[in-house]
């Protein structure tokens, strides 16, 4: 998947030709979807170089990480940065002001924490936990509907859909259906709330067939991640 000896332009421009071809396939048209670079873990410098490569989108996982790294690459005022990791709420704030899109609202007490109703509302999607293991990032399913409404409250924020990550040990597809379902479950609340955050390296074309709007792509892109603490 990540050939070793392929440049950076090279593997972003092979995973788009993937991200075209899947969305031909699946009768969708390739403009309606998002390739996000997950650059979590790589020096800032990697942000500069996709960023000259064309790319806008990256994507980070850690408050800590993402406030250092939009400090240190500096002025790009069309760079959006997707936030996709768990959340504390005392890190909100700080996060909300750097990030264009927060992918993984996952409870009341963060939505609190995140709004903002003096400012332009920020875009945030709920992050459904698609896995019986509570301790794993998201709301549950069955909880979803009251986040929704609570978040649709929120003046600060504008909820535009859903965002999951598959679990280990399940068919990619079979999980990215339900996701699909908890994106209508949104929709209920917040009928233009169209986005879905889905899809990573191993999966994003069953994403896009199951209708990801946003695909979060790390190493087939980077390449392997430097290993962290
Ligand atoms: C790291 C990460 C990704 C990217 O994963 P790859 O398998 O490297 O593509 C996507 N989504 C989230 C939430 C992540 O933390």
């Amino acid at each position: 998947m990540t050939t070793p000896s392929a440049s950076l332009a090279e593997r972003v421009a092979a995973i788009d030709q993937r991200i075209a071809a899947a969305a031909r396939e699946a009768g969708r048209s390739p403009d309606e979807i998002t390739r996000i670079v997950v650059t979590k873990f790589h020096p800032a410098s990697l942000i500069n170089e996709l960023y000259a490569l064309g790319v806008r989108d990256v994507g980070e996982n850690r408050a800590q990480e993402v406030l250092e790294k939009v400090t240190e690459v500096g002025q790009t005022p069309d760079l959006r940065w997707h936030f996709v990791g768990q959340l504390q709420t005392n890190k909100a704030r700080a996060v909300r002001r750097v990030a264009s899109v927060i992918h993984s609202l996952d409870r009341e007490k963060l939505a609190v924490a995140l709004d903002a109703a003096d400012e332009e509302p920020r875009d945030v999607l709920i992050q459904v936990n698609l896995t019986d293991d509570p301790g794993r990032g998201g709301v549950a399913p069955e909880r979803l509907l009251a986040l929704a409404e609570h978040a649709a409250g929120c003046r600060g924020l504008r909820v535009r859909g859903v965002m999951a990550v598959a679990p280990l040990g399940e068919e990619p597809a079979a999980a990215f259906e339900r996701l699909a379902g908890h994106a209508e479950t949104v929709r209920r609340v917040v009928p233009d709330a169209t986005w879905i955050s889905a899809g990573m390296t191993g999966d994003f074309e069953a994403a896009i067939r199951a209708g990801a709007t946003h695909l979060r792509i790390g190493t087939a892109i980077t390449g392997p991640r430097p290993v962290r603490g």
